[in-house]
């Protein structure tokens, strides 16, 4: 996923050389967890993965064998898919039951890469000008093989956590018809049982210009769904135009939706984000902001504040037309006229609910309004399930998280965010296991690639990274 590093304007606060001096602070890994974590990086990365041609089951298989490796034993590991392409690993690492499992999911599937796109082989791992080169090193491999360090370092180390902790690689989570998460959860949920879940596939923390401006936790997502207006007419000759014209038709439905509003909503989270927000951004920024949050909310503010794509976003259920294909010839009337329109649901929403007031806005019968099943993964599901509620911040989640990121990224805020785009939690969450976004990845706003040429995450990000995740899980499962 990872789309949504986009337009935050957040002020990072200030922080003055004499806090930053007392202040602790982060230290790379010893040179054996350094080799380690880049043998992993480089063996992922150089998996293909993709829906097309590549192998999710050859990148299990190559985790599968590090951790029988390193003494897991094989029966708290399981290999398993709908196809042998497909594959997923579960790995359960023994705590003392203390507490019931985290659980921890990242898809090992990418996007496609081809090789005349790209400046260097996007399947060869490559060092460059302090970055690290390669298809999946900012979506998500990084954080698969951070993930797989941190349980592979922990073990050897021999810390028995207050918990088990679950790793769940998965399958399709960028397409394809084989989710893995969702296959997981339906037929070896026993595996997967946890009282909450990370994936790393959102949330982190964002830079401009070598600053820390915020770590974002997402919390949330929207749900996603497509829907498929459809206008047929009897047509006719060209010469002789009548006024039921199926372009006319769907170009009026188009206009009012362009026009349309869908109405103002605030969940747990974004109320939090927004919260937060006031405390950062400039004082008209930050009145505009409290005019949202109170009851009634000023209207005028939420038109401001809407002039932002990621807070329009934020605070409504956005639907957009993305696809338009009409007529037949140059000299006849147009027998059928159809769009999609691309719809991104608030919490507690359904798609059929979005649905019906899309028939309503229309008010056409000529307009079908038919909503588009995917076939399968994050962009699919049933018409009337509804976006899962918002996760609820946890102490013993946020806690350490904010004592964390005090230390590797000092005075920078920890932003509870609901993602504008959809992941894999979808299906921990609406399975009931609260799931939290979060990378522990540093990136530049403007050098997100995931999906793109060149794909590239910074050293110092990864090696953050790879220290904040095993100092993350320690302290969380300490018992203390
Ligand atoms: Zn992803």
């Amino acid at each position: 996923m990872r789309n949504r590093f986009a337009v935050l304007i957040v002020f990072a606060l200030a922080v003055s050389s004499a806090l930053a001096q007392s202040a602790p602070t982060w230290t790379p890994p010893d040179p054996a967890t350094k080799k380690l974590a880049l043998d992993i990086f480089r063996q992922l990365i150089e998996i293909n993965s993709t829906d097309s041609v590549g192998s999710v089951t050859a990148v299990s298989k190559a985790v599968q064998q590090r951790f029988l490796d390193a003494g897991f034993p094989a029966s708290d590991i399981f290999l398993g898919g709908p196809n042998d392409r497909k594959e997923n690993l579960v790995i359960r690492y023994r705590g003392t039951g203390a507490h019931p499992p985290v659980l921890f999911i990242g898809h090992e599937d990418v996007v496609e890469a081809r090789r005349e796109d790209w400046t260097t082989d996007p399947f060869q791992f490559l060092e460059k000008d302090g970055f690290y080169y390669g298809r999946g090193t900012q979506d998500m491999k990084e954080s698969d093989a951070i993930l797989v360090t941190t349980f592979l370092r922990l073990h050897q180390e021999g810390f028995k956590p207050d918990r088990d902790l679950i790793l769940a690689l998965t399958a399709d989570e960028e397409g394809g018809k084989s989710n893995g998460v969702e296959w997981l959860l339906k037929n070896q949920p026993e595996l997967m049982k946890a009282a909450f879940a990370f994936n790393p596939d959102g949330g982190g923390v964002e830079l401009q210009n070598g600053k820390a401006i915020s770590a974002d936790v997402d919390a949330s997502e929207k749900l996603y769904a497509d829907y498929q207006l459809i206008v047929t007419n009897p047509g006719g000759h060209s010469s002789l135009p009548v006024p039921d014209n199926a372009i006319y038709h769907l170009a009026d439905a188009l206009q009012r939706l362009q026009n349309y509003q869908f109405p103002f909503e605030l969940n747990a989270i974004t109320r939090a984000y927004f919260e937060k927000l006031a405390t950062l951004e400039p004082a008209q920024t930050a009145a505009d902001i409290k005019a949202i949050l109170a009851t009634p909310p000023d209207p005028a503010a939420i038109t401001r504040i809407s002039v932002s794509p990621e807070w329009n976003s934020t605070i409504h259920t956005t639907c957009v037309a993305t696809r338009l294909q009409a007529g037949h010839a140059n000299n006849a009337l147009p027998q059928m006229a159809q769009a999609n329109v691309n719809c991104r649901i608030l919490p507690g929403h359904s798609r059929e609910e979005v649905r019906q007031e899309l028939i309503r806005l229309f008010d056409d019968p000529k307009i079908n309004v038919k909503y588009v099943d995917n076939g399968g993964g994050i962009h699919s599901g049933a018409p009337d399930s509804k976006g899962p509620p918002p996760v609820a911040l946890q102490p013993e989640v946020m806690k350490p998280l904010e004592k964390l990121v005090a230390v590797y990224w000092p005075g920078t805020p920890v932003v509870p965010d609901m993602a504008t785009g959809a992941s894999d939690s979808i299906f921990t969450n609406a399975a009931g296991i609260p799931t939290y976004n979060w990378s522990a990845i540093e990136l530049e706003t403007n050098d997100v690639r995931a999906h793109g040429k060149d794909e590239r995450l910074p050293e110092a990000s990864y090696w953050k990274g790879v220290q904040f995740w095993y100092q993350y899980v320690r302290m969380m499962t300490s018992g203390d």
